[in-house]
């Protein structure tokens, strides 16, 4: 977030162009913005299979799996309830922070476009592109099944989700057949192609 240094207030900058302008005195500062890409996917989609090989692929942006952020939230949240929403918005605000470096960013994460266009930081991306990592149900199930014992099987549940992206991501990468470099190949092509 983007705070005015010649204001006594903290008065919150509003972007225009590549710059962050105060509305209150006109100052400003330099706030380049670039495309968000977001590849969402349903528990066992494949997210973290694909992870190595997309940032081998992707030499010129800067990769994330969200999760990373989930034990720092956990300790930050007195409970240890995670504030979704708060971390998500972390997420496009470190995009915007890499976007100062020239790099575009890629989340991997199970995120929605209805989720991230309500966050205070989503005004400092440019375009969010989405790409859903997809597999069948049974896939998905036996993928849950094979995983740490410590780990939730929710498979309805994913299930259901992964149905959600199905009929509203546009992009659909399938993770049945295959491998993760080959998913990982075809979804660099696609951030390639819109970076283009
Ligand atoms: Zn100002």
């Amino acid at each position: 977030m983007h705070y005015c240094q010649r204001c006594d207030d903290p008065i919150v900058m509003a972007p225009q162009d590549d710059l962050a302008v105060c509305p209150d005195c006109g100052a400003t500062e330099q706030a380049r913005r670039l495309p968000l890409f977001v590849v969402t996917g349903a528990s066992a989609s494949g997210k973290t299979a694909v992870f190595p090989h997309l940032v081998a692929a992707l030499t010129d942006c800067v990769v994330f799996d969200v999760d990373w952020l989930i034990g720092p939230f956990q300790r930050a949240c007195e409970f240890g309830e995670v504030d979704w929403p708060a971390l998500r918005d972390a997420w496009l605000t470190i995009a915007h922070g890499a976007a100062q470096s020239a790099r575009p960013t890629v989340l991997l994460g199970p995120f929605t476009e209805a989720q991230l266009d309500e966050l205070p930081s989503r005004r400092w991306i440019t375009d969010i592109h989405f790409a859903a990592l997809d597999c069948a149900d049974d896939v998905r199930a036996a993928r849950l099944n094979a995983r740490a014992r410590w780990r939730e099987r929710e498979i309805d549940r994913h299930n259901a989700f992964a149905a959600y992206l199905r009929a509203t991501v546009p992009t659909l990468i399938r993770t049945d057949d295959g491998t993760p470099h080959e998913s990982a190949n075809r979804l660099a092509t696609w951030v390639n192609t819109h970076l283009a």
